[in-house]
């Protein structure tokens, strides 16, 4: 009880996360399975890309010098020397005064060294008029100039974006390696919930946690498992934690995490293992528990949905980047320009939620508690635990949902 009062910071508890979250196995999916998963080893490509250099343009293949001053007025004429078939290299080369036709992507014959876009030409039997300049290797990409054979093309640590996928399959990896997406078990606790198929009766709730923290799990390249209601009881909860931690990598529990004396999961989760945060200065969101059960982690979430969902945010997507190893970030952000003033007190990190328009963050004041904000505002914006506030017309960075 008396660890509750002692709130830590929100660095402290990203910090007490990334000890105990320990990085899974690494594992090997076929590419087509790899998007999402985050990389367990830096990826090299075996060729030069591109192999050849190709022209990105249709157009005429010419010796660029040979196109100075060229304009619609004075073109300059070539001769025409033939076409360079798509796919295929091609023995012709270009002599001085001679241009090739070339199709995006088709291999620069010799000899030249820039082309020009078919638009910018005109052919008149064996002659091409064009009536441009180019520069030296314009409209061509060079001979590995994307990625030259040995180099890394996508590091250790990236969740795989369908970007990454076209470059590892440039680079011809068709077996990745990635690190094992972590189980997370999942367990609501409280007399209230009711499962969602049910209708609540006076006094009742659906059960909505389960299914925010199950989704924001899946979200972070976790594999949630869910052990479902358990009532406010010692042994249930026991029990219900037990199995969890057994069968996952993490386990979060949302409910009963304050310091009433009905709330028990700090009292159960300190009876076999060990409570290291319980309490957080952040808000919504204090009542919050980082603890072990043997190795496993153990968060214990507000029963808000709301306050848990910035938990989720701010604490628990830094225990599943330690599982998953994943290195960059997996937030988006979006620049605004704040709407009205934001109260906050100093020493507690606040997240305020924002609807963003045209660029203006307006905060949604207002009880917590309430979901509609949930599906209504674009993000959150955090207040720093050393700020007492912001003004309008602060800039500010919002977190999207
Ligand atoms: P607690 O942290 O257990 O005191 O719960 C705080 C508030 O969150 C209470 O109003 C609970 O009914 C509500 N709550 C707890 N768990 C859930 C849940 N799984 N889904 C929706 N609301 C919940
Ligand atoms: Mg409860």
């Amino acid at each position: 009880m008396s660890l509750f009062l002692q709130l830590v910071s929100v660095p402290k508890a990203i910090e007490t996360v990334r000890d105990i979250a320990v990085r899974c196995r690494d594992e090997t999916v076929s590419l087509g399975e790899a998007l999402h998963r985050v990389l367990a080893q830096d990826i090299y490509t075996d060729i030069d890309i591109p192999g050849f250099t190709r022209s990105v343009v249709d157009g005429f293949a010419v010796r660029a010098a040979e196109t100075t001053g060229s304009s619609d007025a004075i073109p300059s004429i070539f001769t025409f020397r033939g076409r360079i078939a798509m796919g295929s290299s091609s023995g012709i080369l270009v002599q001085p005064g001679e241009c090739i036709y070339v199709p995006t992507g088709g291999i620069l014959p010799g000899g030249a060294d820039a082309v020009v876009m078919i638009e910018h030409t005109e052919q008149i039997g064996g002659e091409v008029l064009v009536r441009r300049a180019v520069a030296y290797g314009e409209n061509v990409l060079l001979f590995n100039e994307d990625f030259a054979r040995g180099d890394a093309v996508c590091p250790e640590g990236k969740r795989l974006s369908p970007r990454d996928i076209g470059v590892l399959a440039a680079a011809g990896c068709t077996i990745v390696p990635v690190v094992r997406m972590p189980k997370v078990g999942i367990i609501s606790t409280g007399n209230e919930l009711v499962p969602v198929s049910e209708k609540p009766l006076p006094g009742q709730i659906r059960d909505v946690n389960t299914y925010v923290v199950a989704s924001f799990v899946q979200e972070q390249g976790g594999l949630p498992l869910l052990f479902g209601i358990v009532r406010d009881d010692r042994d249930a909860l026991h029990s219900a934690i037990s199995r969890a931690a057994s069968e996952c990598d993490a386990v979060l529990i949302s409910g009963g995490s304050s310091k009433d004396n009905r709330d028990m999961v700090a009292t159960v989760i300190a009876e076999k293992g060990e409570v290291m945060v319980h309490g957080i200065a952040i808000a919504p969101g204090k009542p919050t528990i980082i603890g072990r059960w043997g190795t496993t982690p153990v968060v214990g979430l507000p029963g808000h949905p709301a306050s848990a969902y910035i938990v989720l945010i701010a604490i628990v997507r830094h225990l599943l980047a330690g599982m998953t190893g994943e290195t960059g970030s997996s937030i988006r952000v979006v620049q605004a320009t704040l709407g009205q003033n934001v109260p906050s007190s100093k020493g507690r990190e606040d997240y305020v939620r924002v609807i963003v328009q045209d660029g203006i963050a307006s905060p949604v004041f207002g009880k917590s508690g309430l979901l509609n904000t949930l599906v209504q505002s674009t993000g959150v914006v955090r207040v720093p635990a050393d700020s007492e506030g912001l003004e309008t017309g602060t800039p500010v960075e919002v977190i999207l949902w």
